[in-house]
């Protein structure tokens, strides 16, 4: 039977990649695949007949699988922010779900496991810059993997929310001493709290829910623009104004610092400085400062050149946070579910996750914690061996030169829609004047640096905000684009008007031929609309 169970693996992982060989792959299923699949499906009615696995399998590769996206696939899928699959990453996936281990208990005489999980996040901290990840006066030592952005951002308000009530219970004569302990009803009566907001400039939608999971509700969420033309950006004096209020009237503070926000890229507080008086401002008014850098905190693994340095000052400073959101599944390129916790203590995490009671899960007093009393789940996927995979594979190098290309996509796309294109698109939001002519001369710049010097794109990270200008062909541009079959863009809102969204994501990204690719297609769409109207 174990033999047969090997051969029918192997067989089968072999179809599975003979799947994957159409070039170039389509982004989207077509319509005939949705709707062949759709029929296929058994009814409610079905009694559950034993198919077999090989009929089984059949099934899913002849029918289910060309109804699915195609953006693992697609070098030109640039729809929300997917990300894709490097196939080290894709391999060890499938070394992880070969050994299905459930990474929850630290039992160092019984698995290697959970020192993997430890090694991957402590070399990721290396890699994003937030600290050695050991030895004397380590930091972050609150670090786990979860199931991507949005269960950080959950963790992150829940860490948040431990710390801002926490510091405010005296916790004498059997009062309530944390949230954890004594939920969060009993503990904010017990401080004096009469409610917790979340202070934020367009946060992620997931924050919002993070909220309500949390306890804190959706309503919690508050906005804070800087402006009507950076409503990205946090407005730190109203920020200072709203902890001031909050601690006069019994409000404790959280502030959500987008990093980078969803639709344009930018970030919410940029560089040292204004991080530097966020913290100050928490540390003032015992509010928590948490980060969503879900794909934005990888511009600190950008290359260490003029052509990032703006970008790399923009996420310089998100290290004063007291936790941080990182995806994996985006940028990282690693599969489906994957997601990046970090908080300065372990403790904080405990205080919000441990199993009380369960000696059967208690571990020896390693400095590594079992990962099932600092997260949400107890059994889970050994999910940190793609990132493992990936950083060792790709090391530092490799990873900044697969988010360059990225960038460098990106930045060649709004490039040309503030030039070529720019009769018939506008890049959003507009870009800033160029910088005053300067005598300096940067020697390790190359030509991609001082186009986005002259143009202000230099910005962008690898979202690309627009629209058309011509108001019919605006309102069809997404459509037009996704109908082609050939390449995906999402479609968003700015400004109460239709807008198109290019995310650049994948390891696949071929600066040259992609830019070609893209410019010709919106030179096209232009052109064709102008002359038929349609
Ligand atoms: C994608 C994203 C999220 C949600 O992440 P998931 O991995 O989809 O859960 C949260 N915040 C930001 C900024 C994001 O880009």
């Amino acid at each position: 039977m174990d033999a047969d169970a090997d051969a029918f693996l192997k067989e089968w992982y072999t179809r599975i990649r003979a799947l994957t060989t159409t070039t170039p792959a389509p982004p989207l299923p077509t319509a005939t695949a949705l709707t062949t699949a759709r029929s296929s499906l058994p009814p409610s009615s079905s009694l559950l007949t034993p198919l077999g696995p090989t009929a089984t399998l059949s099934h899913l590769l002849t029918t289910i699988a060309p109804a699915l996206s195609g953006h693992n696939l697609s070098a030109h899928y640039y729809g929300f922010v997917t990300g894709a699959t490097l196939p080290v990453a894709e391999a060890a996936d499938n070394l992880v779900s070969a050994l299905d281990n459930s990474v929850q208990v630290h039992l160092p005489t019984q698995s290697i496991a959970t020192e993997v999980e430890d090694a991957a996040l402590r070399l990721l901290l290396r890699l994003l810059g937030l600290g050695e990840g050991e030895g004397e006066g380590e930091e972050w030592t609150g670090r786990t993997f979860t199931t991507g952005a949005t269960a950080s951002n959950v963790l992150g308000l829940a860490c948040g929310r431990e710390a801002v009530v926490g510091r405010r219970l005296k916790g004498d004569d059997g009062a309530p001493t944390s949230t954890g302990e004594h939920g969060l009803l009993a503990a904010c009566a017990a401080a004096g709290i009469r409610e917790i907001q979340v202070l934020t400039s367009m946060g992620h939608s997931s924050l919002s829910k993070a909220a309500s999971v949390v306890g804190l509700g959706r309503r919690a969420v508050k906005e804070l623009p800087l402006s009507a033309a950076e409503p990205w950006r946090l407005d730190l004096d109203a920020v200072e104004r709203a902890l001031a209020q909050g601690e006069a009237q019994g409000v404790a503070s959280i502030v959500a610092v987008s990093a980078g926000e969803v639709n344009t890229g930018r970030f919410a507080v940029r560089g040292v400085e204004e991080m530097g008086r966020l913290r100050g401002l928490a540390d003032r008014y015992g509010a928590w400062v948490h980060v969503d850098g879900a794909f934005g905190i990888f511009a600190r693994a950008l290359p260490e050149t003029a052509e990032f340095a703006a970008l790399r000052g923009m996420a310089e400073g998100l290290e004063m946070a007291d936790s941080i959101t990182v995806d994996g599944h985006k940028l990282l390129n690693v599969p489906y579910d994957t997601g990046i916790f970090f908080t300065r203590l372990s403790s904080t995490l405990h205080s919000v996750f441990q199993n009380p009671n369960a000696a059967y899960l208690s571990t020896s007093s390693s400095s590594i914690p079992s990962p099932l009393n600092i997260g949400l789940e107890n059994s889970r996927r050994f999910r940190a061996l793609p990132v493992y995979a990936v950083l060792l594979s790709e090391g530092r190098a490799g990873i900044a030169e697969m988010l360059a290309r990225m960038v460098r996509l990106a930045r060649g796309i709004a490039a040309a829609l503030v030039s070529g294109l720019s009769a018939d698109y506008e890049l959003l939001p507009p870009p800033p004047p160029p910088p005053p002519p300067t005598t300096t001369t940067h020697s390790t710049e190359g030509e991609g640096g001082a186009l986005a010097r002259r143009d202000g794109t230099d910005c962008i990270h690898m979202v690309v905000l627009f629209r058309a200008r011509d108001a019919g062909l605006n309102e069809a541009l997404v459509a037009k684009i996704q109908g082609s079959g050939e390449w995906y863009v999402s479609g968003t809102r700015w400004e109460g008007r239709p807008a198109c969204r290019i995310a650049v994501a994948s390891w696949r990204v071929r600066v040259e031929e992609d830019l070609e690719f893209v410019t010709t297609r919106l030179a096209r769409i232009a052109r064709e609309w102008k002359e038929g109207g349609e």
